[in-house]
Formats: C-alpha cells, structure tokens, sequence
C-alpha cells in the first residue's frame, strides 16, 4: 500500500537509520498489518535514497510516496485517505 512521509523535525514515527531525519508517516489502509509493512518499504525506501546519493541530504525535501509514485504527493491515496495535513 501507498505512505506518504513528510520531513519533521521532531516527533516522527520513522528515522532513517543512515542518517536520522525523522519523517511522520500517512498510511492508505490503517490496519496494524498493513501498516508495519509498509513501514519496513519506508526504511528500505530511505536506505535506498542514501545508495544513490550519498551526500548529507540523499532524502527529498519535499514529502514523498512510497511505493514511489508519480502524481503530486498532496493528491495520492495516502495523503487524502491518512488524513495528511494539506497544503504542505
Ligand atoms: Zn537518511
């Protein structure tokens, strides 16, 4: 299923675990299942991120999809359906 992670600084419910920037997290689905699924695409995500640009800031500034997805983030499922905070 889709996420949307949007860069905070404080109080994120995933970190990157290469670089430590923080992300709050808006899930398409809500079940608990779906969700640490989906967390653990989110962590790979970000590990990936640092694979193809290993500078300080591999992540997007902007909040992202993961599965990547080519639309505006703001209009994806998992910004309308988890109740993301727009506009960003
Ligand atoms: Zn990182």
């Amino acid at each position: 299923m889709q996420v949307l992670c949007v860069p905070t600084e404080e109080c994120g419910e995933i970190i990157c675990e290469i670089c430590a920037k923080q992300y709050k997290l808006y899930f398409e689905r809500s079940s608990r299942e779906d969700r640490e699924q989906a967390i653990a695409q989110v962590l790979q995500a970000l590990a990936q991120h640092h694979i193809q640009d290993e500078g300080i800031d591999a992540h997007p500034e902007r909040p992202f999809n993961v599965p990547e997805w080519s639309g505006r983030p703001e209009l994806s499922g998992a910004a309308l359906l988890g109740g993301a905070p727009l506009p960003f």
